[in-house]
């Protein structure tokens, strides 16, 4: 099985809304077992559909716990609260991180790959990984969460990025993380 090829910022699967699933399929099983092997040679801890160029409403995540790859279908965030600031990063945006304020705990409904229903109440940062997967199957990106002045240096850095005139390497030092295990979703330098 060969890992998909990941959308990045720009690609427009990214900013569209996706599909209900309304069947879960030997073809929607392979699917999140090759976004998972995806997810981890990034290396990430969550991989939403759209990511892969597919506009349906699941993600692949690992908690770095036990239990290893889990999917999420069609997932509702039926309660948040909280505030959290916490340092978030996107394998569609690459190498690039920032400080975002979202809720701390999230309640979100769901079902499983075995179509069982999913009732969680998430904290900090499975709570965050939720967040932020969710919104891209509502084309939103973390770029999208951004202060005015914040958002100005990100599209430059993007822009950059994109054109390929620059690598991560090279990316101004408060978009730089060091690889850590906390740093979410993806990317390593
Ligand atoms: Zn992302």
């Amino acid at each position: 099985m060969t890992a998909s090829r990941i959308r990045i910022v720009g690609d427009p699967v990214l900013r569209q809304r996706s599909e209900e699933v309304t069947e879960i399929d030997e073809r929607l099983v392979r699917l999140t077992e090759d976004m998972a092997q995806t997810m981890y040679e990034a290396p990430g801890a969550g991989l939403a559909a759209p990511q892969v160029g597919i506009k349906a409403r699941f993600f692949v995540y690992d908690l770095q716990d036990e239990v290893g790859a889990q999917t999420l279908i069609n997932p509702e965030i039926v309660e948040s609260d909280g505030e959290w600031l916490f340092d978030e990063g996107c394998l569609s945006v690459p190498g690039l991180y920032f400080e975002i304020s979202r809720p701390k705990r999230v309640h979100v409904r769901g079902i499983d790959l075995d179509g069982n229903e999913v009732d969680w109440e998430a904290d900090e940062f499975a709570a965050r990984l939720i967040q932020h997967e969710l919104d891209h199957l509502d084309g939103v990106l973390l770029l999208d969460h951004l202060e005015a002045d914040q958002r100005k240096e990100a599209k430059r850095a993007v822009r950059q990025m994109m054109m390929g005139e620059r690598g991560p390497d090279e990316l101004p030092e408060r978009s730089r993380r060091r690889l850590s295990r906390d740093v979410l979703f993806g990317g390593s330098s």
